[in-house]
């Protein structure tokens, strides 16, 4: 069912990393960039394939630096306003509310037409420093453009002020009776992906870009904004765009500490409002477990080993077995000791003729038989040129009929916003720089 993608050398400019103030020791981020160039993570093949793809990195260097208010955690801007600036710690609970609260400012030093940062108590002495010191309050990053599908999915698409990429994010809004109102949030963690799954558009861009904690937490923002004043508020966030969030997650755990920081009484979120995805990288599997209390959903996508290869090369390196009985150690059945009486999504997209037979449920009921899990049967979002078609919505419905009657709690996930590319797995049509990827399939 598969077919061969032949593979390239990539080129780009690229800017994610972030350089360290030799003074401070704070985090600033660099306004130029250094021409990089890669082989793109899903044209190799096989266990050395699956290396390569976690071993890229697209850091660069700087040459001058912007300092994002947003990269910060409030201990860090608290240092930062005491160290860089000379104000008193107390500065940062300010700047803090200004960011994040209700009068967000802007990306310059004024908020949304009521005024200047004077207004906003902020003195001129100190609007002064902060723009001496290319200090800002956004991200690096402009909102260009948004889609709306049929079905009131938005598309966000910003583009970052260092090299012109963009960063796509969506906003689902659920509005129906029986429901609470809300729109959930979901967020890139990268420009791109190395992770190369074959059913995934975003997949086949390679990986151009990790995104820093502030401009994942950027995301969050503007998607609160856009819903301000609506009756949908934002209240769940699901790291589930372009990306692999495991692959980048120095930047995600500090972005989920910014989002769910306490700040004169207001936490932004809850830690079980954000679900981080992942396609199995055990490690960072464990160290998620260990630092946060945020919701782990696991891409398995498919019950054989030879099955997960075709589809998720990454299964060449962490091998589904291997998932499996990490999935066992950190949610183990019956919430014991040690699970935080967690459980684990299990994502499964259903895809004709690979994965949706009921051999593959009763699989997938014997390989969660000690895990507490709940699953989601996704229904394929297809996009131009890709080689899957979606499975029959009778063969979805008998695989959970299964799922079910062996007591799994089993959800079936309606695509949404495909009209408009906002779907899951079809993200990074919205980029800027076409890669020619897409004529190679
Ligand atoms: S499904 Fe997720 S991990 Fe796999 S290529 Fe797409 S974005 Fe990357």
């Amino acid at each position: 069912m598969t077919r061969a993608l032949r593979g390239s050398t990539l080129s780009w400019k690229g800017t994610s990393g972030r350089t360290r103030d030799e003074g401070s020791g704070l985090p600033q981020r660099p306004i130029s960039s250094t021409r990089l160039s890669f082989r793109a993570g899903h044209r190799v093949r096989g266990s050395t394939a699956a290396r390569a793809l976690l071993d890229e990195d697209p850091t660069t260097t700087s040459t001058t630096s912007t300092t994002y208010l947003k990269d910060f955690t409030l201990e860090e801007l608290g240092d930062y306003c005491e160290k860089e600036l000379e104000e008193p710690r107390k500065r940062a609970r300010h700047v803090w509310t200004h960011l994040y609260g209700d009068a967000y400012l802007k990306s310059e030093w004024e908020d949304e037409g009521q005024g200047n940062g004077e207004d906003m108590g902020f003195s001129q002495r100190f609007l002064s420093k902060v723009g001496e010191k290319r200090v800002e309050p956004g991200a690096g990053m402009t909102l260009t453009d948004s889609r709306s599908a049929s079905d009131g999915t938005t598309k966000l698409i910003f583009q970052r002020e260092a090299d012109g990429l963009n960063i796509e994010t969506v906003l689902i809004p659920v509005d129906k009776e029986g429901s609470k109102p809300r729109v959930t949030v979901c967020v890139s963690s990268q420009v791109g992906c190395a992770m190369g799954c074959k059913f995934c558009y975003t997949g086949l861009m390679g990986l151009q870009a990790n995104l820093t904690a502030g401009e994942i937490v950027e995301q969050v923002v503007q998607a609160k904004r856009m819903q301000r004043g609506t009756h949908l508020p934002v209240t769940n966030i699901v790291f589930m765009g372009m990306g692999e969030p495991f692959h980048n997650l120095d930047a995600v755990l500090k972005a989920i500490k910014i989002l769910t920081t306490e700040s004169k009484g207001y936490t932004q979120f809850s830690q079980r409002k954000i679900t981080v995805s992942t396609v199995g990288l055990v490690p960072e599997m464990r160290r998620f477990a260990q630092e946060t209390d945020a919701q782990l959903a696991l891409s398995l996508h498919a019950t054989t080993e030879e099955s997960r290869s075709s589809i998720v090369p990454t299964n060449n390196k962490y091998s589904l077995k291997e998932v499996v009985e990490t999935l066992e150690e950190l949610f183990p059945k019956g919430r014991t000791k040690g699970s935080h009486g967690r459980h684990v999504l299990i994502e499964y997209v259903m895809l004709e003729g690979v994965n949706d037979t009921t051999s593959d449920a009763k699989r997938l009921v014997k390989l969660l038989e000690n895990v507490e899990a709940k699953v989601n049967l996704l229904v394929f979002n297809t996009f131009e040129g890709s080689p899957f078609v979606p499975a029959d919505m009778d063969a979805v419905k008998n695989f959970r009929a299964h799922l079910v009657s062996q007591n799994l709690v089993c959800t079936i996930r309606d695509s949404r916003g495909d009209d408009k590319m906002a779907a899951c797995g079809q993200l990074g049509l919205g980029k800027k720089k076409k890669t020619g990827v897409l004529g190679q399939i």
